[in-house]
């Protein structure tokens, strides 16, 4: 049995104080609640001191949004794994795709990442998913496989338990646009098949595949409801506790 992860990315929004504010009271919510997700929640990095102190004493998991490929050294402006450690963050989000984007990640420097954060000890949630014109030509399945089978290269199978997957097709991020539940589905079961001949039907099985993809109260019920979405990684609904909590209350 998957337990459910529910997790928001708050990309460059929220100032420490604002996120403070928020954590409290998401932590406050989740309680009254009686949430039973797995949750995450994924500040810039210098709100992430304030919030970890803000949801102490909960289970919520304080996650980066990024982090270096080198443990120190000359690397102006980058933040290292083992920073992040320091202030007690276990867990990293990885090659999403505005860093892909934006920032020409590749899948093979992401897996640098990814095999070095999983060396330190942390948890990683790793982003895939297509573009439009990749979608419109037949590649869903080929782009899929290469972020696989090069984001995951060199990853031992006992590491795969650390590892998450948030299948977010670029198309529907902070479009309003959401894949049909039937097609993120399909889309998952591709990724868990894959998984499997990378690993192990075991493994695979285990797995917990995230949706991401304009992720809101009112879909995500139908999202969840699918045998192979696993959780969420919401972007744009993520920033309040108003839109926030419903998400991760789908269950209630
Ligand atoms: C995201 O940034 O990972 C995301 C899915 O954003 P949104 O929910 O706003 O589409």
């Amino acid at each position: 049995m998957r337990k459910a992860y529910i997790a928001g990315n708050w990309k460059m929004n929220l100032t420490p104080s604002e996120g403070a504010a928020y954590a409290s009271a998401l932590k406050k919510a989740c309680e009254q609640a009686g949430a039973d997700v797995k949750i995450m929640i994924a500040p810039s990095f210098v709100s992430i001191p304030a919030v970890l102190d803000a949801v102490k004493g909960s289970d919520i998991i304080v996650a980066a949004q990024n982090m270096a490929d080198h443990k120190s050294g000359a690397y102006t402006g980058e933040v290292s794994p083992l920073m992040l450690l320091d202030l007690g963050v276990k867990t990293v989000i990885l090659g999403h795709s505005e860093r892909r984007q934006y920032y020409g990640e590749t899948n093979e420097s992401i897996n640098k990442k990814i095999l070095l954060a999983l060396e330190l000890g942390m948890d990683v949630v790793y982003c895939v998913g297509e573009t439009l014109e990749e979608r419109e030509a037949g590649k869903l399945e080929e782009i899929l496989s290469a972020q696989l089978a090069v984001g995951l290269k060199d990853v031992a199978p006992q590491d795969m338990s650390r590892i998450t997957i948030a299948y977010e097709p670029v198309w529907a991020i902070g479009t309003g646009k959401t894949a049909t539940p039937e097609d993120a589905d399909d889309a998952h079961c591709f990724i868990r098949k894959t998984v499997a001949s990378l690993y192990s039907k075991d493994i695979a099985e285990k797995l917990i595949i995230q949706y991401g993809g304009s992720v809101k109260a009112g879909n995500v019920k139908a999202l969840m409801a699918k045998e192979n979405i696993d959780g969420a990684l919401v972007g744009g609904a993520s920033l309040s506790v108003e839109q926030f909590l419903p998400i991760i209350t789908y269950n209630k």
